[in-house]
């Protein structure tokens, strides 16, 4: 199928849009490349077109590619400490706690750390390859609706900083030898955001499906829903609320995420009961000349600290206590304020469901360095590291509240102080 004419050129007509954080409708003026259009109510990014937003994505995903295979087939780390030396290559950091029995996590891991980030470059391969051609590939909207459903699950980035704590934490315990996997793997990470940072979802639409079809006379500078229109989650499009479906990308029309704030509250609920045993139990087991160890958490910040390691006790105490906490309060809060009808402070609280949703997911730092410790210290007796039971629980954390944040509907914090009774009743 050819592409639509007007996607050839490298710009991004004036037209009308609708912030997926505040509800306005906004018309956006055209954009040319290196250019992003932000919300003027709640400062949302609501387009972006990167420079050279045809070639760099495709670059970057194939260049990522290749990275990630060369840090699969190169010996990535090895330590050695009185005499006894281990290596690992990258698949162990994950194979190991399969090994171990914890083989949920261990799948996670993989997951999160190669196997989605891969699905996503080869994704996003596939569909730049035929954009630049001037040709919509086959499949191109399956391909884009499961790229954006896999992208906030992937950890690249989350595993690369994991690794480099992991080597800070053992520097004083043994040698290390950092193998051409591992700069390969750095090489690979910085490639793959560099790649993902170029997507913008209602462009890559708008080149697949051409423009959303018109829904009549809209006003600028007021809500969405109180003109009869809703955004569509799937391909940013303009549709009107009475639609099953969207008529670009065929996701369902919801005006407001359904029960929103019901889900978080109760994944909230659930994400603090996980918080107990994921701090009480031991994250990481220690066997080290016949005597076991058991750490917890906070326990490892502590010895970390009095080891003199500030930095890595800083980051492993903010990605692991303070991140996790401060995020689950936050949302307390925004659901809270949001079933209270609070008016106040709507930019303010925009910002910070923003920021929680950014977050969440390096809270899996930690749970990243137990599985890398685990793969990289097997030393029989001397010494070695097991994961702990509370590194499922930490893990079932942080997944249970990024689904929380993903439920959690900003659009109700604007419509709290503005109820549209008329349009509701509708709904
Ligand atoms: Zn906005
Ligand atoms: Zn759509």
């Amino acid at each position: 199928m050819p592409v639509p004419s007007h996607a050839y050129t490298e710009h991004i007509a004036s037209h009308e849009v609708i912030c997926h954080e505040c509800d306005l409708l906004v018309q956006v003026p055209r954009l040319e490349e290196g250019e992003q259009a932000l919300c003027p109510r709640c400062g949302n990014s609501l387009m972006l077109l990167p420079k050279a937003p045809l070639q760099r994505p495709l670059v970057y995903a194939l260049t990522s590619l290749i990275m990630l295979l060369c840090a699969n087939v190169l010996p990535f780390l090895a330590i050695n400490a009185k005499g006894m030396a281990n290596s690992m290559n990258l698949y162990q950091a994950a194979s190991v706690l399969f090994s171990e029995d914890y083989r949920l996590l261990s799948i996670a891991i993989y997951l999160c750390m190669q196997l989605l980030p891969a699905c996503c470059l080869l994704l996003v391969s596939y569909l730049y390859y035929g954009f630049l051609r001037g040709r919509v590939v086959p499949g191109a909207t399956t391909v884009t609706r499961w790229l954006f459903r896999l992208l906030p699950w992937t950890m690249a980035e989350v595993f690369m900083v994991a690794v480099l704590v992991s080597l800070i934490k053992i520097a004083s315990l043994a040698d290390i030898f950092i193998g051409a996997g591992f700069w390969c793997f750095c090489l690979f990470s910085v490639m793959y955001i560099k790649s993902m940072v170029h997507l913008d979802r209602a462009w890559i639409w708008s080149r697949i499906a051409g423009p959303m079809p018109s829904v009549g006379l809209l006003l600028q500078g007021k809500e969405g829903l109180s003109q009869g229109v809703t955004l569509c989650h799937g391909c940013h499009g303009i549709i009107d609320i009475q639609s099953e479906r969207c008529p670009r990308c065929q996701h369902k029309v919801h005006p407001r995420t359904p029960h929103s704030i019901e889900y978080c509250f109760a994944l909230l609920i659930t994400a603090c009961i996980l918080y107990l045993p994921a701090n009480l139990l031991p994250i990481m087991v220690t066997e080290s000349l016949g005597q076991t160890h058991y750490s917890t958490i906070l326990g490892g910040v502590v010895l970390l600290w009095n080891m003199g390691s500030y930095p890595i006790a800083l980051v492993i105490f903010i990605a692991s206590v303070l991140v996790p906490i401060t995020k689950i309060l936050a949302l307390f809060w925004l659901c809270y304020t949001v079933y209270r009808q609070d008016g106040h402070h709507r930019r303010g609280r925009t910002r910070l469901y923003r920021l929680t949703e950014f977050i969440g997911r390096w809270s899996m730092v930690d749970v990243f360095v137990v599985a890398v410790l685990a793969a990289l210290i097997r030393m029989g007796k001397l010494m070695s590291i097991y994961p702990g039971t509370a590194a499922v629980a930490f893990a079932g954390v942080v997944v249970v509240t990024m689904i929380a944040a993903m439920l959690f509907d900003p659009r109700l914090i604007w419509d709290a102080a503005q109820p549209h009774k008329d349009t509701r009743r509708d709904l």
